[in-house]
């Protein structure tokens, strides 16, 4: 039997390769404008890192982790995502001396063992961004517009709506949990199953749960907003001015409370209707006391993650496959010969052009090129190459000209853009 990819892990195609490669460099143009510089992190890491760093209690750690003991014994995990890596590195390599906000992004793939369908993955890409060691609401405000700023470069912002809410932190949370778990106990008949073992173990997911049947408990459940500290109601006003100011528009989702356990106050997300059932575009938050819970220093952080995958697919078929701008056909060994260094020339121009290799027939090479879909085919016989000359051919008009070999690189620039 031929062995196919794992399930839930795709390959990315040539076809597809021109949108990722516009996904990726519009990223970096945007990040770079922000102060954001690239940190490129390992593919796996201790297993106590995640279990730290996301919360032991987090459907990530518990069900979703593809964790392996290695020759040594050490449980290792392949990262589910990238914030607690950077931050280990962050601490490791003692990045918190420079000035503040350190920004740091990175791209690369994520592993969870979920369960795969039309955009979830088990094997994913995120580009991912993360703010450190400053507090101020500002920041929070900054980091959501580059967000914004970076879909909009890719003409997708009007697809998109930023949903906005903020989760208090340890001064007021506790208080919140215990109101929401009270709740949520007196109104256990009318929940799902999951919702009961949430409701235990991390109460404030259950407000996530997406199942009809528990709408009507979970509309009804105290609001953590109502429940904010002062310090964390004005940070929260004070990201909501900002954002204004910018011109940026959100809506409050008082059930935006996300699958980590580290957020404090800010949570964000884009979210789309173009996607079905996966609507989560981006997603990130504020999550002052992290880096000091996998005992760095006591700073604050900021981040989001971009599924690629997802930009992706809102983008379609958009952006072209670049093509060669001919392909150059010798007709005989004589003719590769001389046209094999004009073909190095013009690619160290970084003009793209194919070349046959002189065995088949011109009419199976014009065909090629067609399929190429070259806008010009160059065709050199014994005859031009006795004349000195090249024909080049416009595939489009059938329409054909001679040019002497000696300025074929030269005019193969000028029709590739670089003269
Ligand atoms: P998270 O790290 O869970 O906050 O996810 C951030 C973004 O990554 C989401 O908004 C999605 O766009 C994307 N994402 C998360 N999980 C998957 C997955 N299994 N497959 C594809 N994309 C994903």
């Amino acid at each position: 039997m031929t062995i196919k990819a794992v399930r839930g892990v795709h390959d990315i195609l040539p076809v597809e390769a021109a949108t990722w490669q516009h996904v990726e460099a519009t990223a970096r143009r945007v990040f770079e404008a922000y102060g954001y510089r690239e940190i490129r992190l390992p593919i796996f890491e201790r297993t106590e890192l995640f279990a730290r760093g996301i919360g032991e209690v987090t459907d990530i750690v518990q069900k979703e982790m593809y964790t392996f003991v290695d020759r040594t014994g050490e449980s290792l995990t392949l990262r589910p995502e990238a914030t607690a890596s950077k931050l280990r590195a962050y601490i490791e390599h003692g990045l918190h001396v420079q000035p503040k906000p350190v920004r740091l992004y990175t791209v690369g793939p994520m592993f969870r063992y979920e369960r795969p369908q039309a955009g979830r993955y088990r094997q994913f890409h995120q580009l991912n961004v993360e703010a450190l060691g400053e507090q101020h609401p500002a920041l929070d405000a900054e980091v959501i517009a580059m967000l914004i700023d970076f879909f909009k470069a890719l003409g997708l912002a009007d697809r998109l709506q930023l949903e906005l809410n903020s989760i208090g932190d340890a001064a007021c949370r506790p208080q919140y949990r215990e109101r929401l778990v009270a709740y949520l106990r007196a109104h256990a008949a009318r929940l799902c199953e999951e919702c009961h073992e949430r409701t235990e173990k991390n109460p404030l997911r259950v407000l996530d749960c997406k199942k009809a049947e528990c709408r009507p408990v979970l509309d009804g459940a105290p609001a953590l907003a109502d429940f904010l500290c002062e310090a964390c109601a004005d940070h929260f006003a004070r990201v909501r001015r900002y954002l204004e100011a910018m011109g940026l528009a959100y809506v409050i989702n008082p059930r935006l409370v996300r699958g980590f356990d580290y957020y404090v106050r800010t949570t964000f997300e884009l979210t789309t209707t173009h996607l079905g059932a996966q609507n989560a575009v981006a997603g990130g938050g504020r999550y002052d006391g992290l880096i000091e819970l996998l005992e760095g220093p006591p700073e604050a952080g900021i981040g989001f993650a971009i599924g690629m995958e997802r930009v992706v697919l809102l983008l379609g078929s958009t952006v072209e496959t670049p093509k060669p701008v001919a392909l150059l056909i010798p007709l005989g060994e004589a003719a590769l010969a001389r046209l094999l260094p004009v073909a190095q020339a013009v690619r160290a121009r970084g003009v793209p052009v194919d070349l046959g290799y002189g065995q088949r027939k011109l009419r199976a090479e014009l065909e090629r090129a067609n399929k190429l879909g070259v806008a010009h085919a160059v065709i050199v016989g014994d005859a031009e190459l006795e004349r000195g000359e090249a024909i080049v051919r416009e595939m489009k008009a059938g329409a054909q000209r001679t040019v002497p070999l000696a300025d074929l690189a030269a005019e193969l620039c000028v029709l590739g853009g670089r003269a």
